[in-house]
């Protein structure tokens, strides 16, 4: 039987698996810099609560979800995307039932699923790193949300990243303009591709992202969202443009920039990088001031994005080079006979002392654990030789220099070496 990974999945694969590491621990560090609590939620959940809270008509619901009955006879669906069930775990524990209650959190390396065409950059099973705020409606919260995205990219050292803003308003001013819109893609709807004509009809907003070339000419004439919006909604979106401003963070306008999914109001913004492919976005996020209240709970704004993890890998190896295997700060050589409770003490001793020890598990020679050290670009080699043993001493290497000294045991098991 031929097993493989299932199609767009991927095993994460030592070295690479070390850029998750360092990925996930920068996460962690932002995070932690900017008071975030991290929340964990179930892979799956109940399809409804995606239903109703991401939209039946957007892409992800109506045809890229994985569903399955369970046992009992409940549908369930490998989560799609975050939002919705933090807004779900949110309600159900009473997090923001109180009058001016305000969340901060962060999820990190968390699976999604999507039944998507898998290509550079998009993957059926993938991993976000995101934040959601809950209860605050001023900018300062859009601010902050894009402020910690470029943190965790600036940290890992991105250099060609653009952040596109939009703002689809708010109920009323997206209403008249949906409209309008619509009636102008009607006109033209000789010009637009299959797919946008599909969408005319149940998501016309998409059609303003399309990547058909063809579509594009049309989006580009379409009625903007930006001449519809009402005092709150414009408000809202100068004053943001003058906190980014004020932040050093540049931004690109794009009226065509609408997401998605159909939670989204008022601040919409994609981060994207130019050294992916056709797939660019880096994160995408927005405010989402009307879906807890439609999901059950209280009236409560909140803004929040979802950052794939394999786009940040891909840039990273583009600007590093493919990753490598950390160094580590020993290597124990065993030359001597009987010696295994010396090297079981001295591998534990060092490691309580904070330095990384690796040694041999298949009794080869000296020689090829010399080349292993080699090999596991160990900083130091402890060798453990019959003379010096029985003297109660062992030689330790420094593979830089290739300085050699003798000392005992004791003093060895020690050694902080990192
Ligand atoms: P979305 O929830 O669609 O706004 O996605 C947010 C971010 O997640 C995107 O900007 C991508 O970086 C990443 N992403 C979304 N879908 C996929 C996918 N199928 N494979 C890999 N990354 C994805």
């Amino acid at each position: 039987m031929n097993l493989k990974a299932p199609r767009g999945t991927k095993d994460i694969l030592p070295p690479e698996s070390y850029l998750w590491l360092e990925i996930e621990q920068v996460v962690d560090d932002v995070a932690r810099l900017f008071g975030f609590d991290e929340i964990r939620t179930p892979i799956f959940e109940s399809s409804a609560l995606f239903k109703r809270g991401v939209g039946e008509t957007s892409d992800i619901v109506s045809k890229e979800m994985y569903l399955f009955s369970d046992k009992g006879g409940e549908e369930m669906a490998l989560r799609p995307e975050l939002t919705a069930s933090v807004v779900r775990s949110a309600i159900e524990h009473n997090l923001i039932s109180q009058q001016g209650a305000l969340q901060r959190f962060y999820y990190n390396s968390a699976p999604m699923f999507r039944y998507e065409r898998p290509q550079m950059g998009r993957q059926r099973q993938f991993h976000q790193f995101g934040v959601e705020v809950l209860g605050a409606a001023s900018p300062l919260a859009d601010l902050q949300t894009i402020a910690f995205g470029i943190a965790v990219y600036n940290r890992l050292g991105f250099k060609n990243f653009l952040l596109k803003l939009n703002t689809l308003g708010s109920e009323g001013s997206r209403t008249k303009w949906r409209s309008e819109l619509v009636a102008y893609l009607r006109d033209n709807l000789d010009a637009l591709s299959d797919d946008s004509k599909r969408r005319l009809e149940d998501n016309p907003l998409r059609v303003l992202d399309s990547k058909n070339p063809a579509d594009q000419v049309i989006a580009a004439k379409a009625p903007s969202i930006l001449d519809h919006l009402d005092t709150g909604d414009s408000d809202h979106f100068e004053e943001l443009k003058v906190l980014l401003d004020a932040a050093g963070i540049k931004y690109e306008v794009t009226p065509t920039l609408v997401r998605g999914l159909d939670y989204y109001s008022r601040t919409v913004y994609e981060l994207t990088s130019s050294d992916l492919g056709s797939q660019d976005a880096l994160c995408g996020g927005g405010r989402y001031d009307g879906l807890i209240k439609q999901l059950g709970g209280p009236e409560t704004p909140a803004v929040g994005f979802a950052a794939g993890v394999e786009r940040l890998v891909i840039v990273l190896q583009k600007m590093r080079g493919a990753a490598e295997r950390p160094a580590i700060d020993c290597y124990i050589a065993v030359q001597a006979e009987n010696a295994r409770k010396t090297l079981i003490d001295l591998a534990s001793g060092i490691r309580n002392a904070g330095s990384s020890v690796m040694y041999d598990l298949q009794g080869r020679s000296m020689k090829a654990q010399m080349r292993d050290a080699d090999r596991l670009k160990s900083r130091f080699v402890l060798i453990i030789g019959s003379d010096e043993l029985a003297r109660g001493e062992v030689t330790l290497k420094n593979m830089q220099t290739g300085e050699q000294r003798v000392l005992p045991v004791a003093e060895a098991s020690n050694l902080k070496l990192s």
